[in-house]
């Protein structure tokens, strides 16, 4: 339920309502909007009586929120979240641009590919350095090295960084060193580490599971939320179906409706929805047009030697041509 504060309602009434809330031993959670101020009651395991705040002085409704995500939904906040993390902005009205390596290999590598896609247009570095590969021959990841390397990248670039967290093992240290956190597709459900990114004052990326309906994913940023981080960016990364002509297929229809859903902001990976080269730009170009509020793509300075993901990562030259083309396309679309 939303208890809807009336625009001349005083912070003695809202605290009143807070506390009447508490008394009844649900948890309330006051979300101030732009004209009033709306309170979340959570936790109400059974039906909550209506009448008993409606009643209370300063309120003017009490509607009830219909979907299983709350926090997350526009019921509760119709304004959307806009992130924000050292100059870079994402959310409603930006088009933010993240690009990196799929894994970080050395600095030298990581200096290369962020010099060259920032100078194209990218506002965040991303590059792993704890690796989920699906086998353990597989290369793993730098660890803290490669922490300590996207340091570097950002000290001299000034671009923030975006990595993985793999493991609740390994939370504290990424924490330590990320300017966002990133939660993959295989860790969408891992509820434990959600909830520990939940009480991180990092922003955090959270990836759709690759077998993640709409309302699961949503549950999933729930959990973040529910922890007390309101800092979450939707990442659409592609679902598994039968097709063989690409690595997963690209679910743009979830980023329109997730854009209505929820307010918090989306972007799109084409990178590994497509896992080929080719189609990471038309793909892009295809995101920009649905609404998304940025991406997130490899981008390899020698993909052919990539210890990870060099079938899917462009060449600088070709996140060049990506950025030009989806600027002309945000700007057509301006709402
Ligand atoms: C990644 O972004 O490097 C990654 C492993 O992505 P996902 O979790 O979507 O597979
Ligand atoms: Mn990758």
């Amino acid at each position: 339920m939303l208890v809807v504060m009336s625009k001349q309602a005083t912070s003695e009434q809202i605290d009143a309502v807070v506390a009447a809330i508490e008394a009844k031993d649900y948890t309330a959670r006051p979300i101030p909007g732009g004209e009033r101020m709306a309170i979340g009651i959570l936790q109400n395991k059974g039906a909550v009586e209506t009448s008993y705040f409606l009643e209370l002085p300063g309120v003017r409704d009490v509607i009830p929120v219909t979907r299983p995500y709350k926090l997350v939904g526009r019921e509760f906040q119709p304004n959307s979240t806009i992130v924000q993390v050292g100059d870079a902005v994402i959310g409603d009205g930006h088009l933010t641009l993240i690009a990196g390596p799929c894994a970080v290999e050395s600095e030298a590598q990581c200096l290369n590919i962020a010099r060259k896609v920032k100078q194209a247009g990218a506002h965040l570095f991303r590059g792993g350095a704890f690796k989920p590969r699906t086998s353990p021959y597989s290369f793993q990841g730098l660890g803290e090295e490669g922490l300590k390397i996207l340091a570097r990248v950002r000290e001299e670039t000034g671009l923030p960084v975006v990595t993985e967290a793999l493991d609740h093992e390994v939370f504290d240290l990424v924490e330590k060193y990320a300017d966002v956190i990133q939660i993959g597709a295989r860790n969408m459900q891992n509820y434990s580490l959600l909830r520990r990114a939940g009480r991180s004052h990092k922003p955090v990326l959270l990836k759709r599971g690759m077998s993640a309906t709409i309302e699961e994913w949503l549950m999933a940023a729930e959990y973040i939320l529910e922890a007390g981080n309101t800092q979450v960016i939707l990442c659409e990364r592609g679902v598994r179906t039968f097709a063989h002509h690409s690595r997963n297929t690209l679910d743009l229809s979830a980023v329109s409706v997730v854009l209505k859903e929820s307010h918090l902001p989306v972007i799109v990976d084409p990178s590994h929805a497509a896992g080929r080269r080719d189609q990471v730009i038309p793909l892009s170009r295809a995101a920009v047009s649905v609404g998304a509020h940025g991406l997130m793509v490899e981008v390899h300075h020698a993909p052919e030697e990539a210890l990870s993901d060099g079938a899917q990562s462009l060449y600088p030259e070709q996140f060049e041509v990506l950025c030009g083309q989806i600027n002309a396309i945000s700007q057509v679309f301006q709402p």
